[in-house]
């Protein structure tokens, strides 16, 4: 609502897009549109080549009346012109090299993820630990070793494999990661081990889930059970059925279902009752908080005791402290991961500790 599409003089235009989320959305745009521009026209027999350029500014970082803009936007797009720059150019120096990093982080991730990637994503596996010190399962959390940036955590490619529509390839990867894994520990003798997975918002909304969870199951000789899927909050939200049909189907057949970080998002209670769940993992943030005062700890207790009464099996995230794990315990809570007893760790590490 309220964009405005404007020629400004000469073979110059203005494209004013009033509340963006961000400077991520525009030079998204920007791409596609430059992407299309610079694609041969053909008027009559003619085939009619242009060259385009985009600068961006964004308010109120780079101006906040329509004449600082509008300067703001031509000096970038001049910037654009003069360097003969095939990308979209920001004003702000900070905002360009942020994007440029976006850019090429995502470039590198669709070549990780490709044939020649090689092995530069890893999958670290952490246990979960019952009350005896006994490890039940583990989760799977993934690991980018860039060619130059080093060892990256999740946060600092998920979102932008998100954006970028990567993140169905990168779940497919994690998936028939962890069964090709599941099925190598089982012929050396580690067998029932359960493995949490990731999974974002659009893999309950592609009907290919759970064809590849049966195929890659099938093909490695893998329980269901030992496959758990985490979904956040947010996914059980949205209120589709489409999502809601496709979690029962994965259900029935066996695979575990869990809620991921409960307690963070906007959860409806409403939606906990008739979601075919099997374990609920309490926050960080709720055990970091729980010995700071009574009304902490009865959150803490209140969470158990609704996961308990709804047949769930309950898992305490972030156990840091000697002190937190007597705390969830005492609690009634039946499984904790956190730094306390280990950290994410390479499958081979997982696998010794699973020996022992
Ligand atoms: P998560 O699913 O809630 O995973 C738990 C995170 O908490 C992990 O961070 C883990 O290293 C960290 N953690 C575990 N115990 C402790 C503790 O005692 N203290 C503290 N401070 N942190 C602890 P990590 O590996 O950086 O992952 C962050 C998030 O990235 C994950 O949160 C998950 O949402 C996402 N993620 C990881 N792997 C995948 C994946 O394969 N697919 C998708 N879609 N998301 C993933
Ligand atoms: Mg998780
Ligand atoms: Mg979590």
């Amino acid at each position: 609502a309220g964009t405005v599409l404007a020629r400004w003089g000469g073979d110059e235009f203005i494209l004013m897009m009033p509340g963006q989320s961000g400077p991520h959305d525009a030079i998204r745009l920007a791409r596609v549109m430059l992407e299309k521009l610079r694609r041969p026209f053909r008027i009559g027999e003619h085939e009619i080549k242009l060259d385009a350029h985009i600068g961006v500014a964004i308010s109120p970082i780079d101006g906040s009346t329509a004449s600082a803009l509008t300067h703001a936007s031509s000096v970038a797009t001049n910037h654009a012109r003069n360097t003969r720059m095939a990308e979209p150019q920001f004003y702000s120096a900070e905002l360009n090299a942020d994007a440029r990093l976006r850019l090429r982080l995502e470039r590198d991730l669709r070549q990780a993820l490709s044939a020649e990637g090689g092995d530069e994503l890893i999958l670290h596996y952490q246990p979960q630990f019952d009350h005896h010190g006994r490890i039940h399962a583990a989760e799977a959390l993934l690991r980018w070793q860039h060619p130059t940036l080093g060892l990256l955590p999740p946060g600092q490619f998920i979102p932008l494999a998100e954006e970028s529509g990567l993140i169905i390839v990168l779940g497919i990867w994690v998936i028939r990661t962890v069964c090709r894994q599941l099925r190598q520990w089982s012929e050396a003798g580690l067998q029932n081990v359960t493995i949490a997975i990731n999974l974002a918002s659009p893999h309950f909304l592609d009907p290919g889930l759970l064809p590849l969870l049966d195929e890659v199951t099938q093909a490695n000789g893998i329980d269901p059970r030992q496959i758990e899927l985490e979904l956040t909050e947010s996914m059980v939200m949205e209120d589709s059925d489409l999502v809601r049909n496709t979690l029962a189907r994965i259900h029935e057949r066996g695979f575990l279902l869990s809620i991921d970080d409960f307690g963070t998002g906007f959860s409806s209670l409403r939606h906990l009752s008739f979601l075919p769940l099997d374990t609920l993992k309490i926050d960080r943030s709720f055990i970091q908080n729980m010995l700071e005062g009574p009304r902490q700890a009865a959150v803490v207790r209140g969470i158990i005791a609704l996961a308990k009464s709804l047949g769930l099996r309950v898992v305490a995230e972030g156990v840091e402290t000697q002190e937190q794990a007597s705390a969830v315990r005492h609690e009634g809570c039946d499984l904790m991961q956190g730094f306390l007893h280990a950290r994410p760790m390479p499958a081979e590490t997982f696998a010794l500790r699973l020996k022992d």
